[in-house]
Order: C-alpha cells, then structure tokens, then sequence
C-alpha cells in the first residue's frame, strides 16, 4: 500500500471517519482500523490506539461476531475509565449495547443505551449527539417504553435537521418507522415512511436495503402485501455483494421477501424465496434467523392445508428456538461476566435493570421480569397457580371515550389487582404482560381455592366504581387459569398456553368469567373446564 505515513492529529482524523460513519464496508473498514491501530502504536499514543481497537470491535460486531466483540470490548473500556476519556467511554457504551442488543438483552441494551448519552461531553461529534440519541429511543422502544422512545427519536431528528446532517436525518426516519413497527403500531410507522419517501428523494438519496426491507415490513403489518412484495424485490435487488451490510442482512431480507409473498397468496414464490433464505442461513451459519426460517416454513405448509408437514416443521422450529436460546443465554452469561468487571457499571446495571423489569406505565413488574423470574418459581413450587386476566372489550373503551380514559383504566385495574391479590395472598405478584393483559402468580394453591380467589378477584373488578373514569361503560375482566399441580410438567410455556386457551375459553363463553381445567388429552380438545362467574 502506498500510503503516507500519518502524524497524531491526521491518525486522529482518520479514525474518526470510521467512528463516524453508520454505513461501511466491513472489510476495508477492518483493514484501515488495524493500519491504524499500528500507526497509533509506533507514535505511542495510547488512546489512539483503543479508539482504533473499538473501530475493530465494532467491524466484528456487525461482522456477526459477538463473543469475540464482547471480549474485546471491555479492555478499551477499562481504559477509557481509567484513563477518564469520556468520549470513548460514551462510543464504548454504545457498542455494548449494540452487542446486548444483538444477544437479546434488551435491559442491558437500554442500561448502555442511556450511558452512552449520559457520558457525553460538550466535545461529542454531531453524529454522536445525533446518533446515540436515536439509538437510546431504539432501546426504549424495546423495551415498550413508547412515549419516552418517540420522544428521543423526534429530538434526535430535529438535531440532525438544524446540523443538516441529511444521512442521519434518513437513518434516525428509518429506526423510528422500525421501533414503531416492532411496539405494534404499523399505522404510525407508515406514517413515518410518509415523511421518509420524499425526503430521500429530495436529497437524492437512493434508499439503502434495510430501510427499504423497513418500508417492506411494515406495508406487510398493513395488510399490503403485494407492495411489500415489490419493495422487497428491489431491496434484494439492491443488496448486491452486501459488501456494506451486516453478515445476515440478506437472509433478513429474504424472509420478509416470503413473507410478503405468502400474503398475496403466491405460495410457491414464498417457497422458492424461503428455500434460498436458508440456503444463505446455512452457508453462513445464521442460527437466529434460521429459527425464524422453520416458523415461517410451518406458516406455509399450514397455508397450503398441509397441516402434517406444518406440525413437523412447527417442532423443528420449536427444537432450534430451544437450542437458540440456551446458546443465547451462555453468550448473555460470558458478555454479563465481563461486563460486571466493573464495580461502578455494576451498581448502575442494578437500577436498569430494576427499571427495565417494570412496567411504565402501571409500575408493575413486565414480561421481562416474568420470563426472568417465573420458570425459577415454577421450579420450586410446581403447584403454583397462574391466571391471565384479560380486560373485556377494552378496544371499545379507547374508541367510545379515549387513549388516555384507555390508560387510566389500566393504571387503576393494576392498582386494584395489586390490592385483591395482597388481601388475599402476600407472597403472589401481578405483571403486565402487554397491552390489557395482565398476570397473577399465586404460589402454591389448590386449584378450587384459587379459582375462588380469582373469582372474587374478577367480581370485585367489575364492581369497583368506574363512574368517575368511564362513565357509564362497565369495565370487567376474564381470567384464564392453569395450575401446576394438575400437569405433569409444569413449564413456564406448558402453564401459560394452558392458561392462555382457558382464558379464550371464557371470552368464548361470553366474557366477566373464570375459567381453569385442563384439555383432556393431546391438543385441540374440548376442555373439562368449570366456569365459576356469577
Ligand atoms: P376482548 O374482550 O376480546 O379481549 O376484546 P378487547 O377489545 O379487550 O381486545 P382487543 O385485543 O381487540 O383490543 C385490545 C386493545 O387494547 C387494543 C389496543 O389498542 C389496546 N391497548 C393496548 N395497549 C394499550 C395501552 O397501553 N393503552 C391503551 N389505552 N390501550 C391499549
Ligand atoms: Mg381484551
Ligand atoms: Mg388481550
């Protein structure tokens, strides 16, 4: 290579072109981070050296590497504490979450998140004020913290327009559409793809592959399928040597390309389209995406009638998402390990994750600490009892009166469930599960004993005094329930199907009720189930 030989403040330059930069090739951006890591040692200058170093950590990341980013990560970060530099401890934080993110974790995803905007000084470059604002809103939003993760997204784009930083501009459009996709809400993210279309256009921007893989799956969340087989066909189309994307980028793509597919009902292209998606995912040994593979390969089989072959592939896929998750688990365990190196992070990791586990708006606990905690519970005591309790007619309460009324039912139901469960039982707990679903966890209770409790649960529900909030709306609940001590194998999975199908049975049954029983053998069987409701 005919390069000049670089001075500190060129080197220092140089680097921060990499740091800088949201779209890159891999491969040469790994090859000028390790000329530079070189250079910035013969000069002895130190902290030359760890930014280089993150720029690789970062190239492996997106290379699909993660435990060997997760290694590395940490020695620049002990550095950059050490030597209290500020600004690489922000872009540090930022590839730990980026790394959590990646593994699943989306608690410590958050806690780096917040971090790596917390941590930066008046010295942070436009992109970084920019960019990991918006990767904080990301964060939030997985974890459904809606409103503040849409606050973020809206201030850092309004940063990026006063910077004119157009390319950011585009990216922060392209995450925000995202979040809201995966938070549920297709019709505020095509909102935003609204604003997205001609705003590239103006700028002249070719729209890049994963945002229009975003445009394509949410015009798939919108019923419209053949546009998001057309968006999806110029996205792969546009992928070419994916010299500037991430390791799983195309079979990403792929399988929203199917998915799009199947929804117009062409059958056999979805086929063709899966089959080369896991041709790609095996080749390059994408085990989370084939997982997803094998559901939608069930998915098709089922919409073929062919329910044989669907019921096959369902427990391929249930069988790869087993072994996908304990092999998540042990890489969230190594990056943990490092992580807690660390004292003063430790204590920090305390109060997110504390935070993360709870719901914002009802302040209870949330899935996360249900899937954290629940299966441990469930271990020691297999005669625990769950009930999912579901409020009846709910949409209607935010369409007759509003959102807001709609919130205030859910703060108030929370408050109740909390109260008539600690009446009864001091050692249970109630999690919001999602939406107007909530979950009660009483230890060790026989199954004609808690379903009395839940019915007077239930029945002091519908007779709490609403007036003030809903007016002449009646708010109730329906309640599914399951027990250990009626299964052979309590799982956390087995105790919430079962509760899930009770639960349906109710609404079936004409709603404000509580079911529990079993389905007397195999699936898809009538259930022995007692209806208790007044
Ligand atoms: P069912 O009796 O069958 O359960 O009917 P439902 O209307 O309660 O159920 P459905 O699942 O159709 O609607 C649930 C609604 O809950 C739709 C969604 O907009 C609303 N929802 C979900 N999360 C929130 C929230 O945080 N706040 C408010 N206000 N509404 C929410
Ligand atoms: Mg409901
Ligand atoms: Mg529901």
């Amino acid at each position: 290579m005919t390069q000049r030989v670089l001075d500190a403040e060129e080197l220092s330059a140089a680097i921060l072109a990499i740091e800088d930069e949201l779209v890159f090739d891999t491969i040469e951006t790994r090859d000028l981070a390790d000329q530079y890591e070189q250079r910035a040692v013969e000069l002895g200058d130190q902290l030359l050296v760890q930014r280089a170093r993150l720029c690789q950590i970062a190239v492996l990341m997106r290379a699909g590497d993660l435990a060997g980013a997760a290694s590395r990560i940490w020695a620049v970060h002990r550095w950059a504490e050490e030597n209290q530099s500020r600004k690489l401890l922000a872009r540090t934080h930022l590839v730990w979450a980026n790394v959590h993110r990646l593994l699943g974790d989306y608690a410590l995803n958050l806690e780096h998140s917040v971090l790596a905007v917390e941590l930066m000084g008046s010295d942070a470059t436009p992109f970084m004020r920019i960019w990991h604002l918006a990767r904080l809103a990301g964060a939030l939003g997985l974890v459904d913290s809606r409103a503040a993760a849409r606050e973020r997204y809206e201030r850092a784009e309004a940063i990026a327009h006063e910077l004119g930083h157009a390319v950011l501009e585009l990216w922060v459009m392209n995450n925000y559409a995202w979040s809201e996709c995966l938070m549920g809400e297709p019709v505020r993210a095509e909102r935003i793809i609204e604003r997205l279309r001609p705003f590239a256009a103006e700028h002249g921007f070719e729209l890049h592959p994963t945002i229009l893989d975003t445009i394509g799956s949410i015009e798939i969340e919108n019923g419209r399928y053949a546009e998001a087989e057309q968006t999806l066909l110029e996205c792969v189309r546009r992928h070419g040597d994916g010299r500037l994307e991430d390791a799983d980028s195309m079979a990403q793509y792929l399988l929203t390309l199917s998915r799009a597919q199947r929804g117009t009902g062409a059958l056999d292209r979805a086929q063709r389209t899966l089959d080369e998606c896991r041709r790609n995912c095996v080749e390059r040994e994408l085990g989370h995406v084939m997982v997803r593979v094998h559901q939608d390969q069930a998915e098709l089989h089922a919409a073929r009638g062919d329910f044989e072959a669907a019921f096959a592939e369902h427990k391929l896929f249930f069988a790869a998402h087993v072994a996908l998750g304990s092999a998540e688990r042990e890489a969230q365990a190594r990056t943990r390990q490092a992580m807690y190196e660390t004292a003063e992070a430790r204590e920090e990791a305390e109060v997110f994750r504390e935070q993360a586990r709870r719901d914002p708006l009802t302040g209870l606990r949330n899935r996360r600490y249900v899937d954290e905690e629940l299966p441990g519970l469930i271990q020691r005591d297999p005669l625990l009892t769950l009930a999912i309790v579901d409020l009846d007619h709910f949409k209607q309460i935010n369409d007759l009166l509003s959102h807001d009324v709609g919130d205030q039912v859910l703060i108030e139901v929370a408050r109740l469930l909390e109260t008539l469960l600690a009446d009864v039982r001091t050692d249970g707990f109630v999690a919001r599960m999602g939406g107007e679903e909530f979950l009660l966890v009483l230890p060790g209770t026989e199954v004609t004993v808690a379903a009395r409790v839940l019915d007077e649960i239930r029945s002091a529900v519908g007779a709490h005094a609403w007036r003030p909030i809903t007016g002449s709306l009646p708010v109730t609940v329906s309640i599914g329930v399951a027990t250990g001590a009626e299964t052979a194998a309590p799982t956390q999975p087995v105790l919430l199907s079962i509760a899930d199908r009770n639960l349906y049975a109710a609404k079936h049954a004409g709603r404000d009720r509580v079911v529990f029983g079993m389905p007397r053998d195999g699936l898809n069987r009538a259930y022995r189930s007692a209806v208790t409701a007044a």
